[in-house]
């Protein structure tokens, strides 16, 4: 068990900057989740924490060692990648086996046995064992290499998108599986994602990697609540967040956002800008109400469009020149219909128009309710 540092780590490879200059750090026994569009720099990220690439600058720490320019066999780091290679002629045993063979780890066959039965029960792949790879689906070969990787004393666990050969289902479940491996919690870990999902499910912690750049590291709650900027916002949500342009103006009860084309008028209270200041005001589809409720703002708009969403509904709505998406409990709702749709001004996210920066709005969002609830929701979905 170990921290790990990265310390103004740098890739460039020729004239492209794969990695800006990334300060990151990841506590003992911490899972810490890298979620990013593809091309953002989140696999160069745990090869540089591997030694499979060298930082252009910018040194690597692990347990407060630095490991800049360590060998990688000498990091104590276990990494999966997303591409994996499974020995043709060995069972599955044995391939999962294989590593704590090695004079390296020297487990003792019996301490080997117990963590292998351990991590392919977890898996679902316990039934597996005496299979040849041959044999096995494409899922089941990712989870034989997972397995693999599980199974291996290390100080730092890296783990590259390790679920998404799995179908949608069975990545849900694999989420929560992996969540209750035992090793996984008390490992540090470091796990690669483009799926929010998983990230949200995973994560103690989230940074979110732009460009080979950071934009926010935070726990879900902050992520999902207080989102550094419009890109982070627009990252986690399925369907994805509203994003309504406007304007800050004065109004009798304080400052409020006016949609361009003033159909949606919210109050907004303290707001660190002028009025006239172009903004964008985010909404997630979850927390907008269909119907008239207290302590609400209604607007009206009509129906666009109706999609069952797991167990509940996704419901399309213009409001103006706004097209809003709100996701509601399973009911009647008619196609072109007049809808009358609440939106709590707490939940209201605040956005620079122009640089996309998160402004802060007076009194701020409750906590820690909506994550759970988006993870769930859209794992039903299928
Ligand atoms: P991610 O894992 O977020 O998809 P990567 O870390 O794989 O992103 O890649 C970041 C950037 O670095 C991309 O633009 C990619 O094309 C580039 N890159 C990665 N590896 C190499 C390499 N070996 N040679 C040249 N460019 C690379």
């Amino acid at each position: 068990m170990a921290s790990l540092a990265l310390r103004g780590v740098r890739k460039e490879y020729g004239k492209l900057v794969a990695l800006a200059g990334l300060d990151l750090e990841v506590g003992d026994g911490e899972f810490f989740v890298l979620l990013g569009p593809s091309g953002a720099g989140k696999t160069t990220t745990l090869k540089c924490v591997a030694g499979l690439e060298a930082p252009t600058r910018g040194r690597v720490e692990i347990g407060g060692r630095d490991v800049t320019d360590a060998e990688p066999n000498t990091r104590h780091v276990a990494m999966a990648f997303e591409n994996y290679a499974l020995y043709p002629q060995q069972t599955v045993y044995d391939n999962i086996a294989f590593p704590l063979r090695s004079p390296r780890y020297r487990v003792a066959p019996e301490t080997a046995q117990v963590r292998i039965e351990r991590v392919t029960e977890t898996l679902g792949i316990g039934h597996l064992l005496r299979r040849m790879p041959r044999e096995l689906s494409g899922g089941q070969r990712q989870r034989v290499a997972l397995a693999r990787v599980l199974v291996r004393p290390a100080d730092v666990l890296l783990l590259d998108e390790p679920l998404s050969h799995l179908d949608a289902k069975l990545r849900a479940a694999m989420r929560a599986e992996l969540k209750s491996l035992g090793d996984l919690q008390s490992t540090t870990s470091l796990y690669v994602t483009h799926d929010y999902q998983e990230a949200l499910a995973l994560g103690d912690r989230i940074a979110v990697l732009r460009a080979g750049e950071l934009v926010q590291v935070g726990t879900r709650e902050e992520i999902w609540h207080r989102p550094a900027d419009a890109f982070v916002a627009r990252s986690f949500g399925q369907p994805g967040i509203n994003m309504v342009p406007g304007e800050v103006v004065d109004t009798p009860v304080g400052r409020g956002f006016r949609s361009r084309d003033g159909a949606i008028a919210l109050p907004l209270g303290a707001v660190p800008v002028p009025p006239g200041t172009a903004v964008e005001a985010g909404l997630r589809p979850r927390d907008l109400v269909l119907g008239e409720r207290p302590g609400m703002l209604a607007v009206t708009g009509r129906v666009y469009v109706v999609e069952p969403l797991g167990r509940q509904l996704e419901v399309t709505i213009d409001v103006g020149a706004q097209r809003i998406a709100l996701v509601t409990p399973r009911e009647r709702v008619e196609p072109d219909s007049l809808v009358t749709l609440s939106v709590p001004p707490a939940r209201l996210i605040l956005f620079d128009g122009t640089t996309g920066v998160r402004i802060p709005v007076g009194g701020g969002a409750p906590e820690a309710v909506v994550a759970a609830d988006a993870v769930t929701e859209v794992a039903g979905r299928v």
